[in-house]
């Protein structure tokens, strides 16, 4: 048996981001850039006013306070999206709005409220616009100026292959004028479930029978980790149905598989046998708890040399959502081009003792935020069959190999299933 580190750094040595595509700049969101992005233009492309008021020459107002205003001539007036016809000269000012470019021959931009214009209703600056200003206060030469390319310059790096596509990114990419973006291909994961015992959610219950929700979980996992879920159904605990199935996800493109059950000691565990006969092995069993019987191996894909991953999850649906969270979700980010493949963690205080098994331990519990930091408590009983403890879960507390208990008030590292959002946390 293997370590939870060993069994993913085996698992991640045989993934490798997939290549990129080009989409949509809207389409890119929460993918990672496989390109640089330099940039051909300045951006603001002109110096702009950051503010509404007049611009002007700070020499000419270098002395006024509001005991000595200084009185400037309006020789024009520039709005957002247009280009002053006049430039300021001595003694005159134009009237500028956030936005536009500076005129010619200024270099400083009162705000209104510094000028006795501020002093009128904005009405009456609209339908009879001064013809003289007076300005109150010294502003110092170059103020609320935005010059071009004080966000990016022209030539510049503006991102490198690698950085995660957030909306911040996608409105970079938009003012560089980028209607698509090289993004990593989204890979596909074929979903199988494994069971006689499985049925489908819209057959009533029979006996002996139970209904298939790995296949509806792991589809949901895969999706919210930004792979392309690829439903394969419900493999027969026979080789044969198996073996069909996983042909069919061949034929379909995978680029991994995640089947649940069938990876234990039991009579008709076959998934092991047939991935030994259409692929090979690599490991089997992990040093967790919940989650023990995990098989890793690699099929043969259809080009020669392919190989295509499948991860054997556990069926009992704790113990498949858990291990997902720990091999398939990295497994699927490295995919998508990401590096950093860790789940969020918090360091939360024990409400209640844990044992645990000595191998490591994933606890499910519900983090709070107090006063002093935050708090885990269990969901309740911590069976592997037991899904509605994982429902009640926004984390997983990590009890440490060798460790048997962790005594209440002891501090823990609690894996966050949901983070930030919705966790109450
Ligand atoms: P196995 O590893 O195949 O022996 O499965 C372990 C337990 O998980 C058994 O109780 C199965 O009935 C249950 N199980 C397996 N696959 C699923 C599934 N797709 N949905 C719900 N429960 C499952
Ligand atoms: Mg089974």
């Amino acid at each position: 048996m293997i370590s939870v580190d060993e069994a993913l750094a085996e698992i991640l040595r045989h993934v490798q981001p997939l290549e990129a595509e080009r989409v949509p700049i809207l389409e890119a969101l929460g993918r990672v850039l496989a390109e640089e992005i330099i940039s051909d233009i300045d951006i603001p492309p002109f110096d702009n006013s950051a503010m509404d008021g007049y611009a002007v020459r700070a020499a000419d107002i270098a002395d006024a306070s509001p005991q000595t205003p200084v009185p400037l001539r309006v020789v024009g007036s520039v709005a957002a999206g247009y280009v002053a016809e006049v430039g300021v000269e001595p003694g005159t000012a134009i009237r500028i709005m956030t936005g536009a470019p500076l005129p010619h021959g200024a270099d400083t931009v009162v705000p209104y409220e510094d000028t006795d214009d501020f002093d009128r209703p904005k009405e009456e600056r609209l339908t009879s616009p001064a013809d003289v200003i007076r300005v109150r206060k010294a502003v110092r030469r170059g103020s609320n100026i935005r010059p071009a390319g004080e966000d990016i310059r022209r030539g510049e790096s503006v991102m490198a292959p690698g950085r995660l596509i957030r909306p911040q990114e996608i409105g970079v990419l938009a003012s560089l004028g980028r209607e698509t973006v090289l993004v990593h291909r989204r890979p596909k994961v074929a979903i199988l479930a494994t069971g006689d015992e499985l049925l489908e959610i819209h057959e009533p219950l029979a006996p002996g029978k139970i209904r298939n929700s790995n296949e509806y979980t792991n589809a949901a996992l895969v999706e919210r980790t930004g792979g392309i879920p690829i439903r394969l159904g419900i493999a027969r605990d026979t080789a044969d149905d198996l073996r069909a199935k996983i042909q069919a996800g061949i034929a379909q493109g995978a680029d991994l598989f995640l089947t649940s059950g069938g990876v234990s000691v039991g009579d008709y565990d076959v998934v092991k046998d047939v991935l030994a006969d259409e692929g090979e092995m690599q490991f089997w069993q992990v040093r967790m708890k919940p989650g023990k019987p995990l098989a890793f191996g690699l099929l043969r894909g259809r080009e020669p040399g392919r190989k295509i991953p499948l991860i054997g999850l556990p069926g009992n649906p704790v113990s498949a959502m858990v291990s997902f969270e720990q091999f398939a979700r990295p497994a699927i980010l490295k995919m998508l081009g990401h590096t950093d493949l860790t789940k969020p963690t918090v360091q939360a205080i024990l409400d209640e003792p844990l044992t645990n098994s000595g191998r490591r331990g994933f606890v499910r519990v519900i983090v709070t935020r107090q006063e002093d930091g935050y708090h885990a408590r269990k969901t309740g009983q911590q069976g592997s069959g037991v899904l509605t403890s994982m429902a009640k879960a926004n984390g997983l507390a990590i009890v440490p190999e060798g460790v048997y208990r962790v005594e209440a008030g002891s501090t823990v590292t609690v894996q966050m299933l949901d983070w930030p959002e919705g966790t109450g946390a």
